[in-house]
């Protein structure tokens, strides 16, 4: 699994736009804070990526 968050590009202040687009689960959010990747369910399939406008959701492949 290489998708890692950067929650200093997150504003932290909305539901997280990508958590809908991830189709497997593994993309979570407490509150308004920024999203956590599961490592045990990602896919690595790069939908949250593109979903996050910010950038915060990074392949670092
Ligand atoms: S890469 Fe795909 S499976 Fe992994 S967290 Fe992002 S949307 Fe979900």
């Amino acid at each position: 699994m290489a998708i890692t968050v950067v929650p200093s590009r997150c504003p932290q202040n909305h539901r997280c736009p990508a958590l809908r687009y991830c189709p497997t689960g593994a993309l979570t959010q407490d509150g308004h804070g920024a999203p956590v990747v599961d490592a045990g369910k990602c896919i690595d399939c790069g939908a949250c990526t593109a979903a996050c406008a910010m950038g915060a959701l990074r392949d670092a492949t």
